[in-house]
């Protein structure tokens, strides 16, 4: 049966990093007889310079339709200052709320061969491999109301931070059931010493663990969590959190590796899954040939494990990554722990070598 896998490659090095997924997808799409069909769409500002919009409608639709989307990364300073209607990430918002994403799986792996590359000790950070399942879709991001005002002659911002029990039973039950495939273990963090939706966060996440029996589920609050991250951050197997807490944990989780070059997600929801590294468009090295496209391939990995039912397709792309690396291979972000350093068309090859030759 057939596939259809929507390609979004966005701005600046979105572009180069799709192209390098593409050699992939199509050569797992031949070796597994998959019939995966790829086709390419503009986002970002990419899609602005040629139709005004930051994303189709038909693009969209085309999104929903397809059994996943693999983006690239959208933005830069030439669209810095547009309207906010006009902005590339406009995009992204877009396509998180049109197909319902609300679970969002960073995965923070330390390859045993770049655990030097850490801003932390390698004793630290060895053998780190956790899970930030964050909130997308609710929280303080979205929560109405919303703005700026005036009030008594002076301006005044409002963001509210707002859950509801079926928002937060979602995305509880997709943690605990990616624990299940883990280590089982589940770290809920939140600031229910003070918020209310804290409280009912912590309230909802221990009424559906009594689901989950073989789960250790363990509190944090989010103030520790950041702590917790630098100090010990092999404890934590799955990181279960809402939408603010998750953006400023992974990215802190995701400098334990070195390289936001090596990061991928998943977006989850009802429907089509949207796979993408967690790097932005690195206008300051676009068009160079230079970025790592491994956030990317790994979000390819990702991709064949979540929307395209094909768990072996997923690990032989994870394994030919950690042999790449092992062998001594990285691009130029990570150059001081390669013992080669090579080209964003050279990792895409290398990778699909080794696959070739797994
Ligand atoms: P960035 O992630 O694009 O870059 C941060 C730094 O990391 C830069 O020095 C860049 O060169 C480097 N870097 C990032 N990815 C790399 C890779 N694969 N290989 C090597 N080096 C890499 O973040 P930024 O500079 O804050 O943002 C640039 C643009 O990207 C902005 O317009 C921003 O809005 C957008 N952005 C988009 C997304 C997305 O599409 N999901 C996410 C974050 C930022």
């Amino acid at each position: 049966m057939s596939k259809k896998v929507v390609l979004l490659p966005g701005d600046g090095i979105g572009v180069e990093v799709v192209k390098e997924a593409e050699k992939i997808i199509s050569y797992i799409s031949k070796r597994y007889d998959l019939d995966i069909q790829t086709e390419s769409h503009l986002a970002g500002g990419a899609s602005l310079d040629a139709h005004d919009i930051p994303i189709k409608d038909e693009v969209i639709a085309a999104c929903m339709q397809a059994d996943a989307v693999l983006l690239g990364a959208v933005g830069g300073p030439k669209w810095d200052n547009n309207p906010s209607e006009k902005r590339p990430e406009k995009a992204l918002l877009r396509l998180r709320k049109d197909l319902g994403l609300y679970n969002n799986l960073r995965p923070v792996t330390v390859f045993p061969s770049l655990k030097d590359a850490s801003p932390l000790r390698p004793e630290v950070v060895d053998g780190v491999n956790l899970l930030v399942v964050r909130e997308l879709t609710g929280g303080l991001y979205f929560g109405q109301p919303k703005g700026i005002t005036e009030v008594d002659g002076e301006e005044v911002g409002v963001d509210t931070m707002r859950y509801s029990v079926s928002e937060i039973e979602r995305i509880t039950r997709a943690a605990f059931e990616a624990a299940l495939c883990r280590r089982k273990k589940v770290t809920s963090v939140d600031k229910a010493n003070i918020l209310a939706s804290s409280q009912l966060w912590r309230k909802t996440v221990i009424r559906i663990a009594e689901d989950y029996p073989d789960i250790d589920l363990e509190h944090m609050l989010v103030d520790n969590c950041a702590m917790q991250l630098i100090r010990n951050p092999s404890q934590f197997d799955v990181i279960l959190t809402e939408n603010m807490f998750g953006d400023i944990l992974s990215d802190e989780a995701a400098m334990l590796t070195g390289s936001i070059g090596m990061l991928p997600s998943a977006s989850l929801g009802e429907g089509t899954g949207m796979y993408e590294p967690v790097h932005g468009s690195a206008p300051d090295i676009a068009g160079q040939n230079i970025a790592n496209p491994l956030a990317t391939l790994a979000s390819v990995a990702l991709m064949f494990r979540y929307s395209l039912d094909h768990e072996k397709a997923a690990s032989d792309i994870e394994a030919s990554i950690n042999n790449v690396l092992n062998a001594g291979f990285n691009c130029k972000d990570m150059s001081r722990h390669a013992r080669e350093v090579l080209s964003t068309s050279q990792m895409g090859d290398k990778i699909l070598a080794t696959l070739k030759d797994a």
